[in-house]
């Protein structure tokens, strides 16, 4: 999504409103990065572009709908997060384009998916699991904890006291 800042750069428009979606590309930096999460529907955007006199900002609410697997018992999740986000703007002319502070018109068009990704990126969870308490997977044989107890040997037995039991018999 490429905003065209000729209205503010003009002084024709204070605001410009926007509203998008999108579903990141296999090649984007965030399917890469989190490449087992199935962003199955559309991230929507929708914010403004604001000139504040003497400087300009950028304020979005991000919705991002996935699929992954619970970190803990591997089974499959729907999670969604929620994102508002504000960023100064600047031209090329006014600061280096190295700057992360500042989000940068390049030829008066401000690309607005690039920060959204950031953005993302920033606030998604490393891990996401099924419910907060989730029990996981056995360590021994593998079953879901959550479906009930397994009858595995839960405390893991104290090595002195192995040395013991093979000692008595
Ligand atoms: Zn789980
Ligand atoms: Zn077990």
């Amino acid at each position: 999504m490429i905003l065209d800042m000729l209205p503010i750069l003009s002084g024709a428009s204070q605001q410009i409103d926007f509203e998008f979606s999108f579903t990141p590309s296999e090649d984007s930096l965030l399917a890469t990065v989190y490449s087992d999460v199935d962003f199955a529907e559309p991230i929507t955007v929708s914010g403004y572009v604001k000139n504040m006199a003497g400087y300009m900002i950028l304020s979005a609410d991000v919705r991002v709908s996935y699929r992954t697997v619970c970190a803990r018992c591997i089974e499959p999740v729907c999670s969604e997060l929620e994102i508002s986000f504000e960023k100064d703007i600047a031209s090329s002319e006014e600061v280096s384009s190295e700057n992360d502070d500042y989000i940068i018109i390049e030829d008066k068009k401000l690309d607005l998916l690039a920060p959204v990704e950031e953005e993302i990126m920033l606030e998604m969870p490393s891990k996401t699991l099924c419910k907060e308490d989730c029990l996981g997977l056995c360590p021994k044989c593998g079953k879901n904890l959550n479906e009930g107890d397994c009858s595995c040997e839960k405390k893991e037995v104290d090595p002195r006291l192995a040395i013991l039991k093979t000692l008595l018999k």
